[in-house]
C-alpha cells in the first residue's frame, strides 16, 4: 500500500524554511504595529453566502476556485478564499463602526481555492490582510498602498512596481461599460469564450484576460480613467499626489480592474520582476460598496492582501536576508552514560536561562556526540564524572576550538 501523500497545490512548511515565515511574519507584525492596525484572528470557513456576495458571483473564485461543502448540519460552509468579506463581516458583526475610524485591522492565514498549482500559485496559501474600514478619504487609500510599499522595504524587496488604476463607482461605471462595450462589439466574434460570456455581464474583466487574442482586441481600448465621474476623478488625482509625495514610483495600467459594483475607485498591485507568470506579491484597492452587498450598512473600505509564498520566493530570488537562522547555541555531551542525568539538568538550567541548548537521545557515543555537536551548535559543554566531582562542565568552542572549564553559573553569564 502507497503511503497517503499531501493533496495537490499543498506544501508542507518545514524546518528549513519556516524560519524564513516566522521572519515574514515577524516583520508584517512590526509594520501593522507602526502603522496602527490590529490583529484579528477570524474564522477559517464561512457561510457560502457570504464570498459569494461579498467576492462575487462572476468571479474566477466564486465560479471556478471555492472549497464549498455541506456540513453534518446541512449547511452551505466554504473555506475561505480571502479575508475581505470575512473582514467586512467582521466589523458589521462587532459593530465596528462604533469604535475609533476608521477601524484598522489585520490578519495572516490560509485561504484556499482551486487553481492549477505552478510556482507561486498553490491551492492552500497564506495571506497577509490589511482592511481601513469605514473611512473613504483618499488618504486611506495612499496609507494602504505605503503600508505594503514599506513592509517590502523592511523586507529587503527590490524591483517592484506598483501599478495603480481607478475602477470608478456605480455612477461612472456604467458610462465606462458602454464605452467599452462599443469600442468591443465590432471584434465580439474573435473574443474567447469566456470574455464572450462576460461581454454582457461584467465587461471590465475582458480587460484583464490572459488570452494573446483578447489582449491585442483590447490593446487600444478607452481606459476607465478617461470616464470617472468628478468625486472618482478628485480621489483619483488626490491619491496621484499623494504616492508622489512619498516618492512612490507608480505606473498607471487600464488593464487593472474589478469588474464588480462593489469594488470602487482605487485598484492596485504590486508586482515584481522576478516572479515570472505570477507576477504579483499583493493586490489591493477601494470596495466602498462591499458591505451592503453583505446586507450591511454603507462602509466604505480599502486594503490589500499579500500572498507570503510569492514574498518568501521573491526574497529568496533576490538574496535577501531572514534575519538570522535560529540555531542552538549549546549542545551538552555526556562524556560517560552515567553522567547524562546531570547533561539533562545543566541542559534544562541553561534553556531555563534563555538559552538554547540540546542533547543526545539516541545513546551515542563521545564521539558522535561531539559530530552532533559540530552539526548543530556553537558550544559542546562536555560533562563527565571528572566535571562533576569538581563542579564544572568544559565548554568547547567549536568554531575557534578554544576549550575552557567553567562552572554552570559562569558558563550562562558567558552565554547569555
Ligand atoms: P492572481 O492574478 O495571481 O491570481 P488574484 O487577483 O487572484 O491574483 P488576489 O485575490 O488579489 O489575487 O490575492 C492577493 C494576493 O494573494 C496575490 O497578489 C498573490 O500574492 C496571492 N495569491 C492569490 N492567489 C494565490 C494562490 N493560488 N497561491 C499563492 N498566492 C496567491
Ligand atoms: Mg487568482
Amino acid at each position: 500500500m502507497e503511503a497517503v501523500k499531501a493533496p495537490r497545490g499543498t506544501r508542507d512548511i518545514l524546518g528549513d524554511e519556516s524560519w524564513k515565515w516566522a521572519y515574514v511574519t515577524g516583520v508584517c507584525r512590526d509594520v501593522a504595529d507602526d502603522y496602527g492596525y490590529k490583529e484579528v484572528h477570524l474564522p477559517i470557513f464561512e457561510h457560502t453566502e457570504l464570498f459569494c456576495r461579498g467576492v462575487g458571483d462572476t468571479t474566477d473564485i466564486v465560479e471556478k476556485e471555492m472549497y464549498t461543502f455541506t456540513d453534518k448540519g446541512g449547511r452551505s460552509v466554504t473555506l475561505r478564499p480571502e479575508l475581505t468579506a470575512s473582514m467586512v463581516r467582521s466589523y458589521i458583526e462587532n459593530e465596528m463602526s462604533k469604535g475609533p475610524q476608521p477601524a484598522k485591522l489585520w490578519g495572516i492565514g490560509p485561504m484556499f481555492r482551486y487553481e492549477r498549482p505552478q510556482k507561486g500559485r498553490y491551492r492552500q496559501f497564506v495571506q497577509l490582510d490589511i482592511e481601513a474600514l469605514g473611512a473613504q478619504d483618499a488618504l486611506v487609500d495612499l496609507e494602504v498602498i505605503d503600508f505594503s510599499m514599506e513592509l517590502y522595504r523592511r523586507l529587503g524587496l527590490r524591483n517592484l512596481q506598483v501599478v495603480l488604476n481607478s475602477v470608478g463607482c456605480p455612477k461612472c461605471r456604467p458610462v465606462y461599460r458602454r464605452v467599452l462595450q462599443d469600442f468591443l462589439s465590432p471584434r465580439f466574434d474573435e473574443l474567447c469564450d469566456t470574455c464572450k460570456s462576460r461581454f454582457d455581464r461584467n465587461p471590465l474583466r475582458i480587460l484583464d484576460c490572459k488570452s494573446p487574442i483578447c489582449k491585442e482586441i483590447t490593446e487600444d481600448a478607452p481606459a476607465v480613467t478617461d470616464c470617472l465621474c468628478d468625486e472618482c476623478r478628485e480621489h483619483y488625482e488626490r491619491l496621484n499626489r499623494g504616492l508622489e509625495k512619498i516618492g512612490a514610483s507608480v505606473v498607471h495600467d487600464k488593464r487593472l480592474v474589478r469588474g464588480l459594483d462593489y469594488y470602487t475607485k482605487t485598484a492596485y498591485e504590486i508586482q515584481s520582476g522576478d516572479l515570472g507568470a505570477q507576477n504579483a506579491v499583493c493586490g489591493g484597492g477601494r470596495y466602498d460598496n462591499l458591505a451592503e452587498a453583505i446586507g450591511g450598512p454603507h462602509v466604505p473600505g480599502v486594503g490589500f492582501a499579500s500572498g507570503i509564498e510569492r514574498v518568501v520566493l521573491t526574497m529568496e530570488a533576490q538574496g535577501c536576508s531572514f534575519g538570522e537562522k535560529p540555531e542552538s547555541k549549546v549542545y551538552v555531551v555526556a562524556a560517560e552514560p552515567s553522567a547524562r542525568l546531570d547533561a539533562m539538568a545543566l541542559l534544562r538550567e541553561l534553556r531555563m536561562n534563555r538559552i538554547s541548548a540540546d542533547m543526545d537521545y539516541m545513546g551515542r557515543s563521545m564521539k558522535g556526540q561531539m559530530k552532533a555537536a559540530g552539526a548543530a551548535a556553537e558550544y559542546a559543554c562536555i560533562i563527565g564524572t571528572s566535571e562533576i566531582e569538581k563542579g564544572v562542565v568544559t565548554v568547547k568552542n567549536l568554531k575557534e576550538g578554544a576549550q575552557e572549564e567553567l562552572t554552570a553559573e559562569q558558563l550562562i553569564n558567558k552565554l547569555k
